[in-house]
Parts: C-alpha cells; structure tokens; sequence
C-alpha cells in the first residue's frame, strides 16, 4: 500500500490523493517544524491547551493556515477529552477554537462538515487522527481517537452518525492518520480487555505480548481503528492507513517518547472556497 501521507512542506504532510481528485479538499497532518514555540513545545505546536504561550500557538496556527489556504481564524477545533461525542459543523461556527481556546466545541472528539471555508482541526501527540471523506455527498469528517476513543469505537460511531444523514458506508472513504506505531506502544492488560471486544475470534490480532513482561502487550491502534470502521461497514478497499510513526519519528511531537511534556500536531480537513467541487 502507498503512504497516504506526502510532505507537502517541512510543516506539514497531505493525504495526496484526496488533494488531487477532490478540486479545493485539504487535508493533512503537521509537523513541529517551523514554528515560534520554544522549550518542549519547539515549534510548531498547534495545541493551546498543555501551557505553550498562546501568541505562539496564535502564530503557529496562523501560519499554518496561511500554508494550507484556510486562514486559523475561519478554524474549529475542540476540547478534547478521549470521548466519542462529535458535532456537525455549521457556517455559524466558523471560527471557533481556531484562535482562542475558550470558543472550542467542548467535550468533543470528532467534526464533520459538508460546509465550505472551514477547517475541522483536532490535535495530536502519538493519537490516531482518523479522516473521512464522502465524495458523492460532499461531507468531510475527522476524529481523534486515543485508545479510548478508539475502544468507544468513535471510528464506528461517525459512520453511524452519516448514516442517519442517509450516507452509505460503501460511498465513504477513511485514512488512518500519522501516529505512535505498534512497536512503540505499549499498554497493559486492562487496555487489552477492553480492545477484545472489537477482535473476537479474529486473526491477526491488532496486538501481540510484550516479551519478557508479563501483562504487556504492543498494540496497532492503526489496525485496530480499521477492524471498527470495517466493522462500521466501510470496504476494506477504501480504508488506509499510514505508516509514519510519531514516537519513531523526531519531526512529530510525541506524548510517550517525550514523558507528557510535550506539543500537539494538527490533524485537519476542509474544502477552499471558491473551488467548484
Ligand atoms: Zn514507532
């Protein structure tokens, strides 16, 4: 399989092919590259929320956006809490969380739009940014999904929620975002229990034991993600997974690799207006 994502900069990686076959679609995943921050949080980090100063994140976000073509201040984001609750984007809500915490969606963790001239962004350290992409209905969606929103099945639960919209999982498209890898992530045997709900009786298992240490397992949460969104009813065939890792990789800010001080990546997704799709 291909790498969905292609830098595009130093800052920031495109899924290129959605570039290409869908006229004004960004969607893409940044880097720590070329930013203000300083300290844990050089440089490019998008996340207002672990204590960076927010002119530097403000500016982060703003040259981003300039990069991209979606200025920050036409950007919603959101509180985050490793949930599975996620909100329709509207015109009306162009703006919020892109410059200013505050304005945030609260307690959310996925976004989708069929609205032009916004950007859905949500953040990441080591995560797994999902995308989603209907190309008949004309509808973006992104979510964020730790092993907790990915045991919640936020993957499944997006596609259920398009579905009530009368959207087929057959016409949708998800690739799997730039995250930690299998090999850099450990987890214990509570998380493991939770994650065989989704793995009955399946082979290869999305996780193996860590040798020598008892109750330890690496998990795929790539592998994982994409049992539920097939699950979900979306092909096989228009599911992809990246293979950038953040903790192997030192471009990406990591949460494991960096002990939790660390800074947060943007995962986004929108259309340029102006653009006839
Ligand atoms: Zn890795």
């Amino acid at each position: 399989m291909t790498e969905p994502f292609v830098s595009a900069h130093d800052s920031f990686y495109i899924i290129k092919d959605w570039h290409e076959a869908v006229p004004g679609l960004v969607a893409g995943f940044s880097t720590k590259i070329g930013g203000e921050s300083t300290g844990e949080f050089a440089s490019l980090n998008t996340g207002f929320h672990v204590n960076d100063r927010p002119e530097d994140v403000r500016a982060n976000r703003e040259r981003i956006g300039s990069l991209v073509g979606i200025p920050a201040g036409s950007w919603v984001g959101a509180c985050q809490t490793h949930g599975k609750r996620m909100a329709q984007v509207t015109k009306t809500d162009s703006g919020k969380g892109g410059l200013y915490y505050e304005s945030s969606f609260p307690d959310t963790d996925g976004l989708y739009t069929n609205e032009k001239g916004i950007l859905l962004t949500l953040c990441y350290a080591d995560c797994v940014p999902l995308y989603f992409l209907s190309k008949k209905d004309k509808r973006i969606g992104t979510a964020h999904a730790g092993w907790k929103g990915t045991v919640l099945g936020i993957g499944a639960r997006l596609v259920e929620e398009w579905e009530k919209d009368g959207i087929k999982p057959e016409d949708m498209e998800a690739v799997i975002g730039p995250s930690i890898c299998q090999k850099c992530y450990k987890v214990d045997s509570r998380v493991i229990d939770r994650v065989r709900q989704w793995t009955d009786d399946r082979s290869p298992l999305p996780f193996a034991p860590a040798e020598g240490e008892p109750g330890q397992f690496h998990l795929s949460l790539q592998e994982l993600n994409e049992l539920i969104l097939i699950q979900a009813g979306i092909p096989r065939e228009n599911i992809r997974s990246s293979k950038r890792c953040t903790s192997c990789n030192s471009e990406f800010f990591s949460h494991r690799r960096d002990n939790g001080k660390t800074g947060r990546m943007l995962g986004f997704i929108g259309w340029k207006e102006g653009v006839s799709t």
